[in-house]
């Protein structure tokens, strides 16, 4: 048994030529029969006409970090082998970067040319083309998601071809394939509008309902960064704000300290979960959380896991939960070793009712029906998907519900 990149990759004795993995927390396993790691985009484009000559379907994996069945039992590519910088632009702030590179290698990385990249998620672990392909976002009402700072993009088509998209070239399907899930074809390369290199000033502290209810509206208008976590076993409110800044590195406490941004961004989380996350208009985001905290309470009162809430600023990107509305995004949590049906089943009515949009890479039961109704472009991306990779190379099972 061995760990790649967040995956458990073992070998099935009783099937020979059939490996089997699972996504990082465990929900997923999947039998493949390959598994590519090109070091190069002609062996990329190799393994795709492969795949299409053979009638078999290839998906792409950055970490598996995502919670839905996005790959496949045919030909699962990873671009482990094709990470780093391919060059950058300070003067203009924007970096051409290799699609597996991970995110906690490209922040030293940028840092060291004198840029940050202006969002991040939570975490560092997932390839950068993974995290752009789901819509990954951090929190704060004035940044988009991660994807928005792409300006150009390759990809390898169905075909085996390069297709450059940039704002100047083929530039009419750049925000169709800033957040795409590995449908229009392999991103090679990204190229991003980044940020002069940037320090943070974290500070976490804890409160209780009337706190939140008080200082809410407030802190999400006064900090470039701000998110609660509230816990159903405890009753508790973690409030944790960030904040750029000029002064240096240094820690005033626990609780609170200075880093560049790359450190600060993300946390570490060695407790594997499952999360539903869904987007709703920000002017709903309240009552919404409200609802699902009564309902917590009375359900769930011992799950010890958080309702998290952010904020994120609107988009145009076709498949973005933030498109033309700014949002608060709401997730929910269940440990990996508990079934979390229960708890997401409930929650999910609750973020419906709302008028939410679910993360793409995180636990949901929408389909073609629903997602269409949701999203205005919905149709104009499938007919460019169509149009890419008429045969599904990119297309499993679990997204032919979803967008075929
Ligand atoms: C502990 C944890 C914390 C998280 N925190 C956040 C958070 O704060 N905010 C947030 O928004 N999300 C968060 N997520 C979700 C996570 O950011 C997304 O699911 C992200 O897509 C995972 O990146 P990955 O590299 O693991 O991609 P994968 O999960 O491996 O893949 C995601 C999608 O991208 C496609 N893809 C990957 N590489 C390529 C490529 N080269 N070309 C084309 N398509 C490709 C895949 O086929 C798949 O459809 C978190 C997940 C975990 C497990």
């Amino acid at each position: 048994m061995v760990t790649r990149s967040g995956v458990l990759m073992m070998d099935r004795p009783e099937l020979p030529t059939v490996k089997a993995w699972c996504n990082w927390s465990g929900a997923h396993v999947h039998d493949f029969v390959r598994f590519e790691s090109p070091g190069s985009i002609e062996q990329v484009s190799q393994a795709v006409q492969g795949c299409r000559r053979d009638g078999l379907t290839l998906r792409c994996a950055g970490s598996a970090h995502s919670f839905n069945p996005f790959w496949t039992d045919d030909v699962i590519l990873s671009l482990d082998n094709m990470q780093g910088l391919l060059s950058v632009d300070p003067p203009n702030n924007t970096a051409k970067i290799q699609a597996g590179t991970k995110i906690h290698k490209l922040g030293p990385l940028l840092w060291s040319a004198g840029l940050s990249l202006p969002q991040q998620g939570d975490i560092d672990r997932q390839g950068l083309a993974g995290a752009l392909s789901t819509g990954t976002h951090g929190t704060g009402i004035t940044l988009p998601s991660m994807p928005n700072s792409i300006i150009g993009l390759t990809l390898v088509t169905a075909q085996g071809d390069t297709l450059v998209i940039s704002e100047t070239e083929n530039s009419e399907l750049l925000d169709y394939a800033k957040i795409s899930m590995g449908m229009l074809g392999v991103i090679v390369d990204v190229t991003l509008k980044l940020k002069p290199a940037f320090y943070l000033h974290e500070n976490n502290w804890q409160g209780d309902w009337s706190e939140c209810v008080a200082c809410r509206e407030n802190l999400v208008a006064s900090n470039k960064h701000f998110e609660f976590f509230w816990a159903p076993n405890t009753d508790i409110f973690s409030f944790k704000t960030l904040n750029r800044t000029d002064h240096v590195a240094q820690r005033m406490s626990s609780s609170e300290y200075i880093a560049p941004a790359y450190e600060v961004f993300p946390s570490d989380r060695p407790a594997k979960f499952n999360e539903m996350e869904y987007a709703v208009p920000y002017e709903q985001g309240w009552r919404c959380f409200c609802e699902l905290r009564e309902l917590f309470l009375r359900k769930f009162p011992r799950l010890p896991w958080p309702i998290e809430y952010r904020t994120m600023a609107a988009d145009e990107l076709p498949l973005s939960t933030a498109y033309q509305r700014e949002v608060v995004t709401l997730s929910v949590h269940q440990g990996a070793e508990r079934s979390y049906h229960e708890v997401f089943d409930a929650a999910e009515t609750i973020f419906r009712k709302y008028g939410g949009r679910p993360h793409w890479g995180k636990v949901h039961s929408l389909k073609k029906n629903e997602l269409s109704s949701m999203y205005p472009q919905y149709a104009a991306f499938c007919r460019v998907r169509e149009h890419l990779d008429p045969q599904g190379v990119f297309i499993n099972a679990f997204l032919a519900e979803l967008f075929v």
